[in-house]
């Protein structure tokens, strides 16, 4: 088979508090929150996609909220790094944004000539801004709070950590249609798809970094993006035929999917783009109110009441007379 994933369609993490989430995604970040609903398989949680104007694939970060939960602890077997692109420049208007805001972040370095900054979500998330050449070319959300010339343009990549990257390295390139880009010290880049979407990952060979525990502050899974349900069901009987622990495919509303744990330790998702997160709702009231699956729809007042009430960005735009 020559299917090659397109590149990343989204990464779920883990927070706490679901305001303060809202509040740092969609206030400080000038991400657009697309999206309220429930986690599916808990509806006493919430999950909230955050993203560029329309949600596209490769801008997608999710978050399950467990107000409580256990912290995680950032180690191998994960997704360690999610790095969003900016534009050439730029770097200097967000360390003054981050320090106005005392958000937490370091020096900035230089890696293979981008510009890039490591800083924390509230719950502890590693994120990274990287200002590239060509960013300025992807959409961004025009109407966010943050001027365009400096606002988030999607997922510039993901690093995943790996006590032995082998196995996965071999899944990358002679499965997924992965190619190697570049090496470094420890890191590998990989890179796949088109130009113009979010198409690059990091692995970091770190043999003596104890595995991660997913918790609060980390990454749960990453999903890669397919065309369309047929692609899907190629790559679950490709991926069952190498012995990989294949879930059936799943309806997430705004796409289906499939899961499996790679060899490295971590859960990957591939997702279709369509039907994508106008699904249920216009563009202009992406993330306006909750939303629930048609199967939920008659517990609506019962899920509710099992959730905090959220204070919502006022971005949304007004309604047409
Ligand atoms: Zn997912």
């Amino acid at each position: 088979m020559n299917d090659q994933i397109s590149g990343l369609h989204h990464v779920t993490a883990i927070a706490s508090d679901p305001q303060q989430n809202i509040d740092f995604y969609t206030g400080v970040l000038g991400l657009r929150l697309v999206k309220i609903t429930i986690n599916y398989d808990d509806p006493s949680s919430y999950h909230f996609y955050y993203g560029d104007e329309e949600g596209s694939p490769g801008s997608i970060l999710t978050f399950f909220a467990w107000p409580g939960g256990h912290p995680g602890r950032r180690g191998t077997s994960q997704a360690t790094v999610t790095s969003f692109s900016v534009p050439e420049g730029s770097l200097g208007w967000w360390l003054q944004r981050f320090d106005l805001n005392q958000i937490r972040h370091e020096t900035p370095i230089t890696r293979w000539n981008e510009e890039v900054v490591v800083f924390y979500d509230p719950d502890g998330l590693q994120l990274e801004l990287v200002a590239h050449l060509g960013a300025e070319e992807r959409a961004a959300w025009k109407d966010g709070p943050i001027p365009l010339e400096y606002a988030t343009r999607g997922f510039h990549s993901v690093t995943l950590s790996i006590k032995d990257s082998s196995r996965t390295a071999s899944l990358l390139t002679e499965t997924m249609g992965f190619q190697k880009f570049r090496e470094e010290g420890n890191r590998v880049r990989y890179v796949t798809g088109d130009k113009g979407t979010a198409r690059m990952l990091d692995v970091l060979s770190m043999p003596n970094v104890p595995t991660g525990v997913v918790g609060v502050g980390s990454v749960h899974h990453i999903a890669w993006r397919t065309p369309n349900d047929e692609q899907l069901e190629r790559w679950l009987q490709q991926l069952s035929e190498q012995r990989y622990q294949v879930s059936p495919v799943m309806d997430r509303q705004y796409f289906h999917s499939i899961y499996f744990r790679e060899r490295g330790g971590l859960l990957f998702e591939i997702a279709t783009d369509p039907p994508g997160f106008t699904a249920d709702e216009s563009v202009e009231n992406l993330g306006s109110s909750l939303r629930l699956p048609s199967w939920m729809e008659t517990n609506r007042e019962i899920i509710q009441r099992g959730l905090k009430p959220l204070n919502l960005p006022n971005v949304v735009k007004e309604a047409q007379p």
